[in-house]
């Protein structure tokens, strides 16, 4: 069943485009991967979803309501929950802590809120032994852990995540990407920011790729990752659609 579907999403920064006429779909619990060199528009797309930038047209559907009259916070409580990039945690609040005060915007009972903060420590368990720690001792890798289970208290429907891999040890990368796996089996659609294709196209079963604000390429994973047009973009040598619609359109 299709969880998020966006259609010709378009978004501008003043004169400056993000993204144009963006269509893309993430079914229940499915890992979709948004491929793209530096400033295609992978992070407006999440921006748009979250609420956070205001679309100048075109509509996303999620769980079939209408996303645009529905403000951000009011998102996060629908279950769309964005993991940023950068994780922006609470360097000066313990780990307990940053996962409690997640739990705080729902209006909760402590008690629920405590048993929210069991539940996410029993599913990451490396965070355990730093419960009492300040967050920002911990390792880069244990931070993205931490700003992914402070995302999973707020019980997402579909999580997006910003360039999780950015700067971690590898076998963290690992980790990580390991988790972000079971939490898609256990039903969470995750959408995927990744500048790591290759690990992109190991999670995800679709993945779509932008270019200059616009989807140049999508389809199964398996199908893309041996796609030479996909580094194309990366590198901007891409001769397809994409390079002609950007062209061909006139900005507002
Ligand atoms: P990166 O991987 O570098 O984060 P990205 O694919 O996420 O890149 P976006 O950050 O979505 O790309 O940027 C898309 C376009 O929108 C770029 O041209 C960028 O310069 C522009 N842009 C993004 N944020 C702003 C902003 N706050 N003000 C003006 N322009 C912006």
């Amino acid at each position: 069943m299709t969880l998020l579907q966006l259609n010709e999403l378009t978004v501008y920064y003043g004169p400056v485009r993000g993204i144009a006429g963006v269509s893309l779909e993430v079914e229940e619990g499915e890992v979709v991967a948004l491929l793209g060199a530096n400033g295609a528009g992978k992070s407006t797309v999440l921006k748009a979803l979250s609420g956070l930038v205001r679309p100048l047209s075109g509509t996303i559907s999620y769980d079939g309501r209408d996303l645009r009259s529905i403000r951000a916070h009011d998102r996060v409580r629908l279950g769309l929950v964005q993991v940023p990039e950068g994780r922006r945690i609470f360097p000066a609040l313990t780990v307990e802590e940053n996962l409690e005060l997640a739990g705080f915007g729902f209006g909760d009972p402590r008690a629920k809120r405590r048993s929210r903060v069991e539940e996410v420590l029993e599913r990451f368990p490396l965070l355990q032994p730093h419960v009492g720690k300040l967050a920002g001792m911990l390792s880069g890798g244990e931070q993205q852990i931490l700003a992914i289970g402070r995302a999973m208290m707020a019980g997402p429907r579909l999580l997006m995540v910003d360039e999780p891999s950015l700067g971690l040890a590898p076998q963290m990368v690992e980790y990580v990407y390991e988790l972000l796996e079971g939490i898609a089996r256990q039903g969470t659609a995750v959408l995927l920011v990744e500048q790591n294709v290759t690990l992109a196209f190991e999670i995800s079963r679709r993945a779509y790729v932008l270019q200059q604000g616009r989807v140049v390429l999508s389809g199964a994973s398996a199908d893309l990752e041996d796609d030479p047009r996909v580094v194309a973009a990366y590198l901007g040598t891409d001769r397809g659609d994409g390079d002609r619609l950007a062209s061909e359109t006139a900005d507002p």
